[in-house]
């Protein structure tokens, strides 16, 4: 048995996989919310590079991957497959269980990807500087890092409650020589307009994304990047699924199931959608999303045309959402806490071709500290959400000796504050109330 499949360096993926061709029936286009009419890419132009706008749109399915990006993904890429066989022994399944582990990325997580992608593409075009929001930390460390390598500024807009509770991204977002302040801002006229409100504003997604919209609407020398929903967000992350193929082709295994965690569906649509084409061709696979029982956007929300932020300032996306004003329960510390899902995974499931689960945050933590303790790898808590299902696949039919691949979205090392709280017994479960579907809904734009 191999532990570790490392995919040789003349084999590493070269060109990008666009399921948007391969969805039946397509997915709608992003309406301008101006006039309900479809976005025109001069529109999206004033704050994303034409390189991305074309991607967000295209109909290709092979993509190449710039040599630059190949370039500075070589420090990591392709990361490892491991075959889970400590876990595996420990649960007593036939099941033979793989993890794509994508925590070695230099920030820790798959959002690297695209961090390097957006900052090329934004290089290519003259951009100077870039400004992003970020929640927990992830998506800003890595396109601090990104955009240094590239010779562009950033700044970083972070949700004030994770600032001061996540203290070392921070510190890594300054090792990469980017800018962060803490969300709401003095910097931006709704940064102060909150602040004024209320000068100790815990802050929230919404606000950082519309701060950050402003900072790059403001300056003619600076664009907006997010690392996650867009289209060609979940383009990027395909890699992540292209080198799995190979290295289960490697030692002479298909996937049987295919899993990911879901916050607004980038890591899982890498690795799943590259799966798409198989599954049409009528093999027998399962390809499932894991998110948090607390912030049901694919079980519990609506598929419609929603704002991709609280301030209602973005263009209207066609997904499966909680309303935009979502706010998640501050009980949860398991991550993955954005109101809608991206655009391709929320058609996928519309198309049934893939499944969706929620997970309570504790049993995720009880299976992140079972795959720690036998595996090694302290998970990131949305990970988590991907260990768990694994687990239970594994353990249905524990005599069935079926192949399941799942994600390692990240690793935990800057999170082991939330080990610390459910280890206090200070986490709880939350389920998300069934008449708060009914308020969203109340809440969703006129189309
Ligand atoms: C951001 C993040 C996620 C959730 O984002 P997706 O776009 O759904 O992939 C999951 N895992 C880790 C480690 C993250 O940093």
């Amino acid at each position: 048995m191999k532990k570790r499949i490392l995919l040789p360096d003349d084999e590493r993926i070269t060109q990008w996989y666009n399921v948007m061709p391969d969805i039946p029936n397509g997915i709608l286009p992003p309406l301008n919310p101006a006039n309900n009419e479809p976005l025109t890419p001069d529109v999206m132009a004033q704050i994303f590079p034409m390189g991305l706008l074309e991607q967000e749109m295209s109909v290709d399915r092979q993509i190449d991957i710039p040599e630059e990006v190949l370039d500075i993904w070589s420090i990591w890429r392709p990361s490892p497959l491991i075959r889970a066989n400590f876990l595996e022994q420990k649960l007593g399944t036939k099941a033979r269980i793989y993890y794509k582990y994508e925590g070695v990325s230099p920030s820790g997580s798959h959002k690297t990807n695209s961090a390097v992608a957006q900052a090329y593409y934004n290089k290519r075009e003259g951009v100077k500087r870039l400004a992003t929001e970020t929640g927990a930390g992830q998506w800003g460390s890595a396109l601090s890092f990104a955009t240094h390598k590239f010779g562009l500024e950033c700044k970083v807009y972070m949700v004030r409650v994770s600032f001061d509770q996540k203290p070392y991204r921070k510190s890594m977002i300054n090792t990469y020589g980017a800018t962060i302040v803490a969300s709401p801002s003095p910097d931006t006229p709704t940064g102060r307009e909150y602040l004024e409100r209320d000068p100790n504003s815990p802050g929230s997604l919404g606000i950082a994304i519309s701060e950050a919209l402003e900072d790059a609407s403001s300056r003619e020398d600076t664009k907006y990047a997010l690392g996650s929903v867009l289209n060609h967000v979940c383009i990027h992350q395909s890699v992540i699924g292209l080198e799995a193929k190979k290295q289960l082709a490697m030692v002479g295994e298909k996937a049987d199931v295919v899993i990911g965690c879901c916050g607004g569906g980038s890591n899982f649509a890498g690795l799943a959608a590259t799966f798409v084409p198989d599954k049409l061709n009528g093999q027998d696979i399962r390809l499932i999303g894991v998110e948090p029982a607390s912030c049901p956007s694919l079980t519990k929300g609506i598929y419609a045309y929603d704002f991709g932020d609280v301030s209602a300032r973005t263009p209207l996306l066609y997904m499966y959402t909680l309303g935009h004003d979502f706010m998640p329960p501050g009980i949860h510390a398991g991550g993955l806490r954005y109101h809608g899902m991206s655009p391709i995974i929320s058609a996928l499931l519309r198309e049934k071709i893939i499944e969706a689960r929620s997970a309570h945050q504790l049993e995720c933590f009880d299976a992140a500290v079972l795959f720690a303790q036998t595996e090694g790898i302290i998970p990131a808590p949305e990970s988590s959400h991907a260990i768990r299902a694994a687990i239970d696949e594994a353990m249905r039919e524990p005599d069935k000796p079926q192949t399941i691949l799942f994600n390692l979205s990240g690793h935990g090392l800057l999170d082991l504050a939330s080990y610390d709280k459910f280890f206090a017994g200070a986490l709880q479960d939350f389920a998300y109330p069934e008449e708060a579907v009914e308020e969203a809904k109340k809440t969703l734009p006129k189309v």
